[in-house]
């Protein structure tokens, strides 16, 4: 057990005192930082996740497009549209929100995008320079896991950090950018024989799976951060994390809850990406 009672790592708190940086650079910019939204087919959580960016836009004065294509519209239909956002010149980010319809093929999609407008960070040329220790544009979620634990004061270097999740959107550039803050990072995945083997020995745990209580408090040492990223429905509209919160918190010096961690960052670091596109196209 820790001494005291565990701090929690409020997203909320850090996406606002970040929002009140980006207001600063927007400010300097002297234009407004445009972003458009694509949404295919009609999944009601991508419509409820575009309303949220589509509203943090007007929130900061951002020029916003929200593009719905219907279910049935083609790969060569999506892949039109993305390349006329990529020449309209007040779209300095696109966005094309996930999951598509499953005749659609996401991958290809994702990498029409012009690289300099990909504020999701997912085309292979910013996973690429990720890799390559220059990043420019990167996947929101991750990057707000790195801003929060800045602001919460956790130093990086020489750190255990343990990622469990391997995804191209969350795991692998958490490995990255954990490693490029010089910390010593080891990546768990569904292959793994046992968690419990690193995470015992971990500093901080970042979990990332999409499973409730993949990590449960035997798993941890005393004194631990743990941030996580799950987002589980439960019953109704309740959501629930990947940490068995209620065992593991005791034991943590910092953790995130869930919901109020690491979501509210995903959208904040979305018009940080904005700003920082519109920034370069000037
Ligand atoms: P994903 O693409 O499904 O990847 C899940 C990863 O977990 C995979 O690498 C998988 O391993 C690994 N895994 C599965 N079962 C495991 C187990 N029992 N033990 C260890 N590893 C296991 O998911 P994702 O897109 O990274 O998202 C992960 C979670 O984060 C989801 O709940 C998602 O909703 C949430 N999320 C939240 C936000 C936010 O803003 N809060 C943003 C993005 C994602 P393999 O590679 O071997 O299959």
């Amino acid at each position: 057990m820790t001494d005291s009672a565990p701090t929690l790592m409020r997203g909320q708190e850090v996406a606002a005192a970040l929002e009140a940086e980006l207001r600063k650079g927007f400010d300097t910019l002297g234009f407004a930082p445009g972003l458009a939204v694509v949404r295919v087919g009609d999944d009601p959580a991508s419509e409820i996740y575009v309303n949220h960016k589509i509203r943090a836009c007007e929130r900061l004065g951002f020029y916003s497009e929200a593009h719905h294509l219907p279910a049935s519209s083609t790969q060569s239909e999506v892949q039109q549209k993305l390349e006329a956002l990529n020449a309209d010149s007040r779209i300095h980010g696109i966005l094309l929100q996930l999951p598509l319809p499953q005749h659609l093929d996401e991958k290809p999609l994702l990498s029409v995008i012009d690289p300099a407008k990909d504020v999701d960070g997912f085309h292979p040329i910013n996973g690429g320079r990720l890799l390559a220790g220059q990043p420019h544009l990167l996947p929101c979620t991750p990057a707000g896991i790195m801003e929060i634990l800045r602001y919460y004061d956790v130093q990086l270097e020489g750190l255990r950090a343990v990622v469990i999740g391997r995804s191209n959107i969350v795991g692998k550039p958490m490995a990255l950018l954990l490693l490029q803050a010089n910390a010593s990072v080891s990546v768990l995945h569904s292959r793994t024989p046992d968690l419990s083997a690193y995470t015992r020995e971990a500093d901080l745990i970042v979990v990332a799976v999409g499973k409730q209580k993949v990590l449960t408090a035997e798993m941890v040492k005393p004194g631990v951060v743990v941030v996580d990223v799950g987002m589980n429905r439960l019953e109704g509209r309740k959501v629930t994390g990947d940490v068995d919160f209620d065992s593991v918190a005791p034991r943590c010096r910092l953790i995130t809850p869930v919901p109020g961690g690491v979501g509210p960052m995903t959208i904040a670091m979305l018009l940080k990406n904005t700003l920082l596109a519109a920034q370069s196209y000037t």
